[in-house]
Parts: C-alpha cells; sequence; structure tokens
C-alpha cells in the first residue's frame, strides 16, 4: 500500500474501489465504468489516479472534436483494468 495520508482526515487507511464516474464538462458527460479509485475509510473522499482522469479527459476531448465515436463508455488503460478485475 502507498503510504500517504488523506488530505482532509489525515488517515492513512485507504481501500481501493473501482466505481461508474460521470465525467462533465459544460453541460456534457461521459460515463466511465469501472474507474479506479481510492477511498479514505475515515471519511470517505475519493481520491482519483491522476493518469486516469487525464485518459478520460482525453476521450472526452476526442468526441468533441468527433475524431473519436461519441459512446457512453470509453476503454480504460490496460493496468487500471486489471486492478479493478482483479477483486
Ligand atoms: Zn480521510
Amino acid at each position: 500500500m502507498k503510504t500517504k495520508r488523506c488530505n482532509f482526515c489525515g488517515s492513512d487507511r485507504y481501500v481501493e474501489k473501482c466505481i461508474e464516474y460521470l465525467y462533465s464538462h459544460r453541460g456534457k458527460y461521459l460515463l466511465v465504468p469501472d474507474t479506479p479509485v481510492e477511498i479514505c475509510q475515515e471519511c470517505g473522499m475519493v481520491y482519483y489516479d491522476a493518469a486516469v482522469l487525464k485518459e478520460i479527459e482525453r476521450h472526452f476531448f476526442a468526441i468533441q472534436n468527433q475524431s473519436e465515436a461519441p459512446d457512453n463508455y470509453i476503454q480504460m488503460p490496460t493496468k487500471a483494468l486489471a486492478r479493478c478485475s482483479a477483486q
């Protein structure tokens, strides 16, 4: 486990989970299943993987630019998927 602390309560107890993440930007939405997150067990604060968020954002804007087909779901990076299916 990583040794980082919650910004809000200072706890170092985290649990890894996969959730449905809804990305929104200027009134448009992209639903992303199996998004790996870390949740603070003390206060419930949810922390997102920066690399995962970046990929979601990239895909979102690719759809906006019509360089990728619009859909509700995106393909997560292989590494993230492996973390999710392992649970
Ligand atoms: Zn916390």
